[in-house]
């Protein structure tokens, strides 16, 4: 167990950028931040308090935590919360974005599919697991096209509802690129419906946010969910 503590990571917190600053307050404005309080803890510090409370979860459902298959496990779940699936609560690993200057007077919709997106239900702490459809009208800006994937995985790495994920991912790109004009559609299969509940196996949840153009022109917003 102390070799994974000791292999953890004391990487400094970055400082938060002016896009990711501009992203939180817009969301800030609008309601649509996901709920979060500053607890003051450093990384190590939720690392070491998660896979504490972890081991007494799985002391308490009666697992035997000196099995070496077990052993590891609060903090392998304690690193992957704070590193990876839940990395996107920390603003300081938004995605460095480059927005660009529209010189070549692109003025077609842009649109990427099949956009691979795993997050977490913040009902049940299980997977969400789909993939998201994004389409912008460049303006005075543009984007390079795998940040528009570093965005929507930032967002979906923290504990979420799939309504909130899909509104968030609009207003980050709307306050990055300047523009109304952004839309975003999210299929996705709950674990917790399909493993926990109803157990249905097979139904899918589709979230839509439109802005612009795609709301106010019926032939694009067509366009887009074709
Ligand atoms: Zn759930």
């Amino acid at each position: 167990m102390d070799a994974v503590v000791a292999n953890y990571p004391t990487h400094h917190r970055d400082a938060i950028s002016d896009d990711a600053r501009r992203v939180r307050n817009a969301l800030l404005e609008r309601g649509l931040e996901t709920p979060l309080i500053d607890n003051g803890l450093n990384r190590e510090e939720k690392f070491q308090r998660i896979s504490d409370a972890f081991t007494e979860i799985t002391r308490t459902l009666g697992l035997d935590l000196t099995d070496d298959s077990l052993c590891d496990t609060p903090d392998r779940i304690a690193k992957m919360y704070v590193d990876e699936i839940f990395a996107g609560l920390d603003y300081g690993e938004f995605p460095k974005v480059a927005v660009i200057d529209n010189k070549m007077q692109v003025e077609e919709m842009v649109l990427i599919d099949d956009i691979d997106l795993v997050s977490t239900c913040e009902h049940h702490f299980v997977t969400i697991d789909g993939s998201a459809r994004v389409a912008y009208i460049p303006g005075e800006r543009i984007i390079g096209l795998s940040k528009i994937n570093r965005i929507v995985r930032f967002f979906a790495q923290r504990p979420q509802v799939q309504e909130r994920l899909t509104q968030q991912v609009l207003v980050a790109l709307q306050t990055l690129l300047e523009t109304e004009d952004v839309a975003i559609t999210i299929n996705a299969t709950h674990y917790c419906v399909k493993a926990r509940g109803v157990m249905d196996s097979n139904s899918s949840t589709r979230t839509t946010a439109l802005g612009g153009a795609f709301k106010s022109i019926p032939s694009t917003r067509a366009e887009f969910l074709r």
